[in-house]
């Protein structure tokens, strides 16, 4: 170990100097992407169950780097958290897919209700509420075409001024669900006290719910308690006819998954609903 001032010590192992580097290495390209356009939305549909539309689309974040090629949000959303980046990038994010679900509902493409995912980071910020305001005013996309997924993860802590964040975001008219439901280990007194429409089954229990019969049971309880709080539920990461089948003859409302479309870039997205699917 190399001390480096009072406290802090800099171990040099082959595996830690390899990560580091490539943090450093992405957090600085991170911090130039937004102005060298680098990001692009793709949109993955939302099935309704009874009806075999599509009703709505999740916006997931592209980032086409010119030397390392695209590079997976998993790769650097936890990154853009840590650096406070996250802030401009979900504003840009905001603004992008509602501007192009505006697009295509004047196209006569339909009305549909793009999702789009807020992190921890964002829902903190100060301008939060005013950034939606204005991206409302200038897209003019009806709120209600718009959803907000947000994790449990925000509702851990300080309760109250999220309850009171999410009672202003409500009032803009928006739509509000929670991501990745059941994986967060947070209280489900919240449930009763936020207002929520719409809770997402997290994938994890999806991927085995036809061969596991804890999982079944995890899925079908969820779709139950949405329903008795009077919310909409969907199952994300659906890949198999038996899991469609199973989640709609127990209820669930939509899904979401590589069984009907993985996501994709805008042009395609959109021939797919010229195409009327
Ligand atoms: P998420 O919000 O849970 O998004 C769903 C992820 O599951 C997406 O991964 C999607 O491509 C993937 N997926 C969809 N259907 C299937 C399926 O049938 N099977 C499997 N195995 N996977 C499926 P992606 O696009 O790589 O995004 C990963 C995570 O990165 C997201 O998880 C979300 O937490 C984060 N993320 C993506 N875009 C944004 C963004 O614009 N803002 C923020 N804050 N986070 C984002
Ligand atoms: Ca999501
Ligand atoms: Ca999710
Ligand atoms: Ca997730």
């Amino acid at each position: 170990a190399k001390k480096l001032g009072r406290n802090n010590f800099q171990f040099y192992t082959p595996v830690m100097n390899e990560e580091s580097m490539e943090r450093v290495r992405i957090e600085s390209a991170l911090r130039n992407a937004l102005e060298r356009n680098e990001f692009v939305l793709h949109y993955q549909p939302q099935v309704d169950l009874k009806t075999g539309k599509i009703v709505g689309m999740e916006a997931l974040i592209r980032w086409q780097h010119p030397e390392m090629g695209m590079v997976p949000p998993i790769r650097f959303i936890g990154i853009a958290e840590e650096t406070g980046l996250i802030v401009q990038i979900g504003a840009w994010v905001m603004r992008t897919a509602c501007a192009q679900n505006k697009a295509w509902q004047d196209a006569g493409l339909g009305k549909l209700r793009v999702a789009v995912n807020l992190s921890a980071r964002q829902f903190g910020a100060p301008d939060l509420i005013a950034g939606l305001e204005s991206v409302l005013l200038d897209t003019m996309l009806d709120p209600d075409c718009l959803e907000i997924e947000l994790t449990e993860s925000l509702f851990m802590s300080d309760v109250t001024p999220a309850v009171e964040l999410l009672h202003r975001m409500k009032s803009l008219g928006v739509n509000l669900s929670i991501d990745d439901f059941g994986t967060g280990f947070s209280s489900l007194s919240y449930l009763s006290r936020f207002p929520i429409d719409v809770l997402k089954i997290d994938r994890s229990f999806v991927a085995d719910i036809t061969i596991d019969a804890n999982d079944a049971a995890i899925v079908t309880s969820i779709i139950g308690l949405a329903h008795n709080l009077k919310l909409a539920v969907i199952a994300e990461g659906v890949e198999t006819l038996e899991q469609l089948d199973y989640l709609r003859s127990h209820g669930c409302d939509e899904i979401q998954g590589y069984f009907f479309s993985k996501p994709l870039p805008a042009g395609e997205f959109e021939a797919m609903l010229r195409e009327g699917r």
